[in-house]
């Protein structure tokens, strides 16, 4: 890549995390961050592997982002609900923490991962993924294929350096032509949005073109109900962005589906798909996906992962009175 992009690249990466940080959006009060930040720097990062089918899951961590304060980032609900059901669930009631689990999976000689997290854009509680990777035994130039969920830069920020290079070398990366066709639109509609700062959705959505025009050369676009490497089954659940795209991975009779970023939040938007949350492009369409995706994950008892919910992100959706309840899987011990 010429040097002046590489520098413009580094340059607006700098300049997003300013503005994000002063939005309160990238190192919105975390809460954790001294604690985190300093410990996992000395400390191998935990994994959580497990098999599905023929297939070996790994999960891996690429930090966490801090929502502080809880509104205006679940715009349709009411504060004072909101405050007391995350009372009742004994979290903080100040904040909502996003996990970021990264999964991979590995099918024979095949080492796929599912979205790359912020690659470092959101400030220091985030951009984990390559030490992660590490902890878990693996390296980048072992990745064969990456598959994005959406274009958003908690998503793609890994698949390049500060400096505009591919991380992963070798991997083809795959992403929804109707996700890819939205951000490659000389302008986006955010209009049904209900992200406060508009000025700053269209910042992002320029340095979103920028890094899919860079990764063209490896970019492979997929269509709605695609199969992909033969245990991959993609499923567009729009709203979040137009091409949001949750992934059924499959092995044989199991089943797994990767929601990536259907759910923000375990406590407030399982009872409440309605609540919303205010980083949807379609605020509308989103709930009304949500609702569709949770009625049919509730119904089938599928086994369920979720990239922003808590570590390791794995449970399964239970029905409960109008709405809905996330039951964590737990383990007998770690790893
Ligand atoms: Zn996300």
């Amino acid at each position: 890549m010429p040097l002046l992009l590489q520098q413009i690249m580094y340059m607006e990466r700098r300049m997003l995390l300013k503005r994000m940080a002063l939005l309160g959006l990238a190192a919105a009060i975390p809460f954790k961050q001294t604690l985190s930040a300093a410990f996992f720097k000395s400390s191998k990062r935990p994994f959580h592997r497990f098999n599905l089918g023929e297939l070996e899951l790994t999960v891996i961590t690429d930090g966490h982002i801090s929502l502080s304060p809880v509104q205006p980032h679940f715009p349709n609900g009411n504060e004072a609900q909101e405050k007391e059901l995350l009372r009742k669930s004994f979290r903080p009631t100040e904040a909502v923490d996003l996990g970021m689990n990264i999964l991979l999976i590995k099918k024979g000689t095949e080492l796929i991962l599912l979205d790359t997290g912020t690659g470092g854009s959101f400030g220091p509680d985030s951009g984990w993924l390559l030490a992660s990777l590490s902890d878990a035994g693996m390296e980048p130039a072992q990745i064969t294929a990456i598959v994005i969920s959406h274009a958003h830069p908690d998503h793609i920020g890994g698949l390049l350096s500060a400096t505009g290079a591919f991380v992963f070398p070798n991997a083809t990366i795959h992403m929804s032509a109707v996700e890819h066709a939205f951000w490659m639109a000389p302008q986006q509609d955010f209009s049904k949005s209900k992200f406060q700062d508009k000025k700053l959705l269209e910042t992002f959505a320029t340095a979103i073109r920028k890094v899919l025009t860079t990764i063209q050369p490896k970019l492979h676009l997929f269509q709605n109900n695609s199969i992909l490497f033969n245990c991959l089954r993609m499923q567009l659940a729009p709203g979040h962005t137009p091409g949001h795209t949750i992934t059924y991975v499959f092995s044989g009779k199991e089943e797994m589906v990767h929601i990536a970023d259907l759910m923000h939040s375990d406590v407030l938007l399982f009872p409440h798909p309605e609540w919303g949350f205010d980083g949807d492009t379609d605020i509308q369409l989103a709930a009304t996906t949500r609702k569709q995706v949770l009625a049919i994950l509730a119904q089938t008892q599928t086994k369920v992962f979720g990239y922003h919910l808590p570590w390791p992100g794995i449970g399964h959706v239970r029905t409960q009175g109008e709405g809905y309840e996330w039951i964590a899987e737990t383990y007998a011990f770690p790893g």
